[in-house]
């Protein structure tokens, strides 16, 4: 029996970034929050997942990126299947992105009832037909065998997105805006804004100005870090390649010190051997707001 491949391609064509307003749009409280359900980077830390974040608004969960790891996480936090039902990704480096497969399917399998949005940087849609073509043989056994299914739990739209608002429902609006990591020609941060907060997720990153305009006013800040002084010990290559594609301790505090978060959340962290402490001083060398260390599984509010 032949399957049908569900995936639709939309390629949105949103407004160039503008700084908005208030918050959009007002309601009754919806008790917006930040989960922290992957930390982690390349590095397979058995207590930090792959790059991950929930923002939680409304009984709504708006994803972004999807590390190894995403699914469980998300079910450890108490976070249900049919919730799992849009991801924001950032870029498409595999430690953010080596657990869509996992999102798109494991979801529809065990309870997810609507289709699956996926909004990002252009090649996310290509990838994800990548995904559905190779699980072909899976989705044909399930849809058509003697496993009862949800068929539209299946049926993908991968949206590639330009910068800009991405995103809107009752609840929630979305600006993509872009950010510099390295050699990559698209990399996407994402602000959120809900009736009570408004939450800004760097993605991968170096310092970066549109970054700083991006979350002027947030309520938090959520943004990458390693440590400059870990990295001083590596060798030249290396400094190279992190000095372009991600940020230090300090700048993270420059940033910072900009944006005036009442929470600045440390993930994504490269400590190259420092603590949790040392690294939060390099950022308090800039920064004297709020900062957490974050960690798997830790709700910000
Ligand atoms: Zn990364
Ligand atoms: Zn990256």
């Amino acid at each position: 029996m032949r399957i049908t491949l569900f995936l639709i391609c939309a390629i949105a064509f949103a407004h160039p970034w503008e700084q908005p307003a208030s918050p959009w749009p007002p309601a009754a409280d919806p008790d917006t929050r930040v989960i922290l359900l992957g930390t982690g980077n390349p590095n397979p830390e058995p207590e930090r997942m792959g790059p991950a974040v929930a923002v939680v608004s409304g009984g709504r969960v708006y994803l972004v990126d999807c590390g190894p790891g995403v699914v469980r996480r998300a079910a450890q936090a108490g976070l249900k299947m049919q919730q799992l039902t849009r991801v924001f990704v950032t870029h498409l480096h595999s430690d953010h992105t080596a657990g869509l497969p996992d999102l798109i399917f494991t979801p529809a399998v065990t309870g997810r009832l609507e289709p699956f949005e996926a909004y990002g940087p252009p090649g996310l849609h290509a990838m994800t037909a990548h995904v559905l073509k190779a699980w072909k043989q899976d989705m044909e056994i399930r849809l058509h065998g003697l496993e009862p299914s949800v068929p539209r739990a299946y049926i993908v739209e991968a949206h590639d997105v330009k910068p800009g608002e991405i995103y809107r429902d009752a609840g929630m609006r979305v600006i993509a805006f872009a950010v510099k990591h390295g050699s990559w020609k698209y990399a996407y941060g994402y602000r959120f804004e809900a009736a009570d907060k408004v939450i800004v997720i760097s993605g991968d990153t170096t310092y970066s100005e549109g970054l700083i305009q991006a979350a002027k006013g947030c309520d938090i800040l959520v943004h990458e870090v390693y440590s400059q002084k870990g990295l001083a010990r590596r060798t030249a290559d290396w400094q190279r390649y992190h000095a372009a594609f991600h940020t230090s301790g300090r700048d993270v505090g420059r940033v910072a010190a900009q944006v005036r978060p009442r929470k600045l959340v440390l993930y994504h962290q490269l400590p190259m051997g420092e603590t949790p402490d040392e690294v939060l001083q390099e950022v308090r060398g800039q920064f004297d707001g709020e900062t957490i260390y974050g960690n798997d599984l830790e709700v910000v509010r």
